[in-house]
């Protein structure tokens, strides 16, 4: 039996990783009657053509959001006001508009500078659910199963918007959260973002120091899984912590500081704080994977 559709024109701007698994996953719903991708790179689109994520493409983005009744905006963040400044000049009442990007207030003031008025079918998200890998090609259908999409809805959208913005991460079987956009920002600051810089400038220390391809011979298996997100990629963490810099600043702030006691505590051979603050650790990530069951 084919399932309810709940989009008939969907066009995704940037079919990537984010982009082309929702399609994927929407298609597999059979939520969604038409896919149109739309890129700056037309081997990139074509090959999602080929790999049956979208339908049709166009490198146009006024072209290809015509007759959509709903627009996803998957690009990096730092080149959203693009997009939507492209958009603006052929938006319609009935074409909702979301977007995919890691930090939401920039996104808001992008969608500001470039709409004027925001429009009300227009409702920000972010799919907290990705991996290390870019490109059409690493997409997946089951990559928003079980998964939390925070949706941050602005005064001025809509219901209906919002309720068809829900409706499209549900039929991908996602868990679809409200929150408000300094929320997001703070919460993914802590979870995501610092764990990425935390990533990156680990693997960044080791590689420059002398004795790089000793250390790396030696790393095993805790290594590679801490340290599995440094190979994301890299303009689009540029794009982020430029995006979210002040809530992202102030926990690097927090985080550093933690870091100078411990260091001091085993400068000091304080045996009692170093087994307090791992106890207390293991214990918060024991209740945290227990909880993800
Ligand atoms: P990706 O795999 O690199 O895909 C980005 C897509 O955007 C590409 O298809 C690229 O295609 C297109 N693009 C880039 N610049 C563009 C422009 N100026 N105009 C039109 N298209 C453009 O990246 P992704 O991982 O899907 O990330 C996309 C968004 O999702 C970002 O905003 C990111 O913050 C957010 N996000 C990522 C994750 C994650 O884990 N990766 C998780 C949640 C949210 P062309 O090169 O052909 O133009």
């Amino acid at each position: 039996m084919m399932g309810q559709k709940i989009i008939n024109k969907l066009c995704i701007i940037g079919v990537g990783l984010i982009g082309g698994s929702l399609a994927r996953a929407l298609k597999k719903a059979d939520a969604v009657d038409e896919v149109v991708g739309a890129g700056r790179d037309v081997t990139h689109l074509e090959k999602a053509k080929a790999l049956g994520v979208i339908d049709t493409f166009e490198t146009d983005i006024t072209l290809a959001v015509k007759g959509c009744d709903m627009v996803v905006v998957a690009v990096p963040l730092g080149a959203m006001q693009f997009i939507f400044e492209k958009i603006s000049a052929v938006i319609t009442d009935d074409m909702v508009i979301t977007d995919v990007g890691s930090a939401k207030g920039s996104v808001v003031h992008a969608a500001q500078s470039a709409f004027k008025t925001l429009p009300k079918t227009f409702v920000p998200g972010h799919p907290i659910a990705g991996t290390e890998k870019s490109g059409v090609e690493a997409s997946f259908s089951e990559l928003y199963e079980n998964r939390r999409i925070i949706i941050t809805p602005l005064e001025t959208s809509s219901g209906n918007a919002v309720s068809k913005v829900k409706s499209m991460w549900q039929a991908c079987g996602a868990d679809v959260v409200e929150t408000s956009i300094e929320h997001h920002d703070e919460v993914l600051a802590a979870t995501s973002h610092l764990p990425h810089m935390l990533a990156f400038s680990l693997v960044d220390t080791l590689a420059k120091m002398d004795s790089k391809n000793e250390i790396f011979d030696f790393a095993a298996g805790g290594f590679r899984d801490f340290t599995r997100i440094a190979s994301s990629d890299p303009d689009m963490w540029r794009d982020i912590c430029l995006a979210n810099g002040d809530a992202l600043v102030a926990m690097i702030k927090k985080f550093s500081d933690d870091l100078q006691l411990l260091s001091k505590a085993i400068e000091n051979n304080d045996s009692a704080y170093l087994e307090k603050t791992f106890s207390r650790a293991k214990k918060a990530r024991d209740e945290f994977c227990e909880d993800k069951k």
